[in-house]
């Protein structure tokens, strides 16, 4: 199974905030979507940066409250790691295991066409190996 068919399920909207934006911004963005990451993006939609739930925790105990008022860039991750449609569900669980971080953004010539989450990586591989399961049982049972 690879990032594309993953993608082709769950969509390729990438939820995005301007790097002026403020952590009290992003934090709503984070409540209203239910999601535990966004990537900023200028205004040609380059990507410079990713900010996750864990970057607002580490912003909140570094300047508290004021953290909420402070510009998203201040404490996103500018080095992002991506990945391609053509990677493999094994191979993007490698990347987020080695990397410890739970969102990876898919990006073809240049362009962000996606994003998966650990959610979606932990639901395919579940889904893979009940396939697996389903094919074995049946092949038991006609033998
Ligand atoms: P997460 O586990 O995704 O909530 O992120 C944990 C930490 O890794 C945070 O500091 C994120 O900014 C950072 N991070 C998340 N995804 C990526 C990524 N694809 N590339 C680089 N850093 C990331």
């Amino acid at each position: 199974m690879t990032v594309a068919r993953i993608l082709a399920d769950k969509g390729t909207d990438v939820v995005a905030i301007q790097p002026h934006r403020t952590i009290g911004e992003a934090v709503n963005m984070l409540a209203n979507k239910r999601i535990g990451a966004v990537v900023v993006t200028g205004a040609d939609g380059a990507l410079l940066g990713i900010l996750s739930e864990r970057d607002i925790v580490r912003a909140l105990a570094r300047a508290g409250a004021d953290a909420l008022e402070q510009p998203v860039t201040r404490h996103m991750t500018a080095k992002v790691v991506t990945t391609t449609g053509r990677a493999t569900v094994a191979e993007v669980t490698e990347t987020m295991t080695r990397g410890r971080f739970r969102h990876l953004p898919v990006v073809e010539n240049g362009r962000l066409v996606g994003l998966v989450s650990i959610g979606d990586v932990v639901k395919t591989h579940i889904e893979e190996i009940e396939t697996e399961h389903r094919a074995l049982r049946e092949y038991i049972a006609t033998a």
